[in-house]
């Protein structure tokens, strides 16, 4: 659930009936995840006054209080906080009545004979989660940050109107709102789900799908948009595309995940295809969710399609190398930028956010060159050690107790201060928005490398460039992924498999050539390094849109 703090639920019950007030009380306090805080007001006006004092996430109201009735009670809340949730909780007897307030705009009721746990929790989540999507689907800071970086390259290389307006807003949005059962049997949840393709025009479309409880329809459309420059940029033949289900999969237990999974895929199953669309996995996903999609996919049309989704177990057609690949991209252009900056990888200093598919490898793979890992962490916390991290073990210590959190060889310490610690290299591999205006300045590497989507906003990349740090761009440092994955869909298409030699030698030739050519343009135009790489992509699109035509 996703809320004002986090995984802290604000709820507030305007209520003056004592012994419902005892019962919510008790019906939340079971639950730990998402916490719940509960205040509480006995009159519509203590509510008010309570609504006025503290963000609150979702208001339960009781429609006859001691100082107004009936929908003139919805009325007076919903005026005055026109964007809160509002789920009327009433008695048999009143049932029609709270009908009625929920066409003029609460998001559901409750008959307080009939609460239980479930229903109260999956009500108020419903509703916060339904109260996001009317107010923010495409409201996202991702989005607004996709945006204006497009449009400053457009702005730089003086793109064709027409195109620019094209290019803006992405080309088709499926959203579904899709059931999948809990293992408790009766238990059944709907989540929502998207699946963005931004640009049909340069063959099928490609991209991750991202299981997290933040996903909305502007944050898919932002990663869709950058998909569609980093395969320009590499001169990949796909467009982009993203896809994503808004849940916390750390709370699924594997037969749920499946569920949900193959569920999502079906629902998405008229827009993906090899010629499609072809979804991989991103952030929440892995080989396992690729498997269960493409078996999904295969039952309906009755016969086995590989190349439906990239990023597969190696027994079903996947790519060797397609796991680690977007790592070991990482640390190829790594390699790279400290040639062109004169740094010495075994003397370097590295720090890692993010622990998952794309930070371990990362930290491996630099690991491997001699670099000193000093700084790496996860959703739990950073750990730090100046005398440098052991990655063996990192990698033994999360692959037995999932998360960093507890492990023994190191300083605990928050991801803020990790993202500000000196070093050479820093690699931000886990969520978007890291370094911000805020941050920027006390950061200290002198390389950074994004691994992760988005981990940079416009005003910290300003700041980044005046303190002189070199800057590897998502679109071009990541991009090791969706190369790895187009080898995978020509090995799946042709029925020819290559060998991990011809995997890494032909993701090295193609990363260092986009390099090379992002680092001429940007030397060459004064532009910084993201500018360029923007541009590099963004001129292909528009060649190619150009080339086509209008249709009709
Ligand atoms: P993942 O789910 O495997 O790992 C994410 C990691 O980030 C985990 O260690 C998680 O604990 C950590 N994390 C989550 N919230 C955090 C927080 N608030 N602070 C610090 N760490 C936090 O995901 P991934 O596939 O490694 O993707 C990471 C990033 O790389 C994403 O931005 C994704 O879009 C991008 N990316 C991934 C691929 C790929 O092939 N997997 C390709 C290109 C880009």
């Amino acid at each position: 659930m996703n809320t004002s703090s986090g995984n802290t639920v604000k709820v507030l019950l305007i209520e003056d009936n004592p012994i419902h007030v005892g019962l919510v009380k008790t019906l939340l306090s079971e639950s730990k995840s998402p916490f719940f805080q509960l205040q509480y007001a006995g009159t519509l006006q203590a509510g008010l006054n309570q609504l006025d004092a503290a963000a609150v996430d979702v208001v339960l109201l009781d429609l006859t209080l001691p100082d107004s009735e009936d929908l003139d009670t919805f009325i007076r809340v919903r005026s005055f906080a026109p964007t809160v949730p509002i789920v009327i909780v009433t008695g048999l007897d009143d049932v029609k009545l709270a009908a009625k307030a929920v066409e003029a705009g609460a998001q559901d009721y409750l008959v307080k004979t009939q609460l239980s746990r479930t229903s109260l929790i999956r009500s108020m989540r419903y509703a916060i989660e339904r109260t996001r999507v009317r107010d923010a689907e495409w409201d996202s800071p991702m989005f607004r940050l996709a945006q204006r970086q497009f449009l400053k390259a457009a702005q730089f290389m003086g793109l064709d109107d027409n195109i620019r307006q094209r290019l803006l807003f992405p080309q088709r949005t499926l959203v579904v709102t899709l059931p999948f059962r809990r293992d408790h049997y009766t238990e059944v949840e709907t989540v929502f789900g998207y699946r963005v393709q931004h640009i049909l025009t340069m063959g099928p479309t490609k991209g991750g799908i991202r299981y997290h409880q933040d996903v909305s329809l502007g944050e898919v459309s932002a990663l869709a948009m950058w998909m569609s420059w980093k395969c320009a940029l590499v001169h990949l033949p796909f467009g982009g595309a993203k896809g994503g289900v808004r849940i916390d999969p750390t709370g699924l237990t594997s037969h749920e995940l499946q569920r949900l999974t193959r569920r999502f895929a079906t629902e998405i199953s008229p827009i993906i295809g090899p010629d499609k669309d072809i979804p991989a996995p991103d952030m929440g996903t892995n080989e396992r969710v690729m498997a269960w999609i493409m078996d999904t996919y295969s039952q309906e049309k009755g016969y086995t399609v590989p190349a439906v989704v990239t990023g597969k177990p190696l027994v079903l057609g996947g790519a060797r190398g397609r796991n680690e690949a977007t790592g070991r991209g990482v640390v190829y252009l790594i390699q790279e930028a400290a040639k062109h900056l004169k740094m010495n990888l075994s003397e370097c200093t590295a720090v890692v956010q993010g622990f998952g598919n794309v930070g371990s490898h990362a930290a491996l793979f630099l690991g491997e060159l001699g670099v000193k890992l000093i700084g790496v962490s996860d959703a739990t916390t950073g750990v730090y050690n100046r005398h440098g991290l052991s990655i063996p073990s990192l990698l033994e210590y999360v692959a037995q107790n999932r998360f960093l959190e507890g492990y023994p060889e190191g300083d605990h310490i928050s991801n803020e201060e990790l993202l500000e610690l000196k070093c050479d290299i820093l690699v931000p591999a886990a969520l978007q928005n890291q370094i911000t205006a805020e941050n920027a300045d006390r950061i200290q590497c002198k390389l950074l490398a994004e691994g992760a989507n988005g981990p940079t906003t416009l005003e910290a990349d300003e700041v980044l460039n005046e303190k002189g740090v070199f800057i590897l761009p998502d679109i071009l440092a990541n991009a090791g992924g969706v190369t790895v994955s187009y080898f995978e869909w020509v090995q799946d298409t042709q029925n020819y498999m290559w060998t991990l030699d011809e995997v890494n030698q032909r993701l090295k030739s193609i990363l260092k050539d986009a390099f090379r050519r992002t680092l001429n343009r940007a030397q060459k135009n004064q532009f910084d390094m993201r500018t360029a790489a923007m541009i590099e992509g963004v001129e292909r699109v528009a060649q190619a849109k150009l080339a086509r035509g209008l249709y009709p």
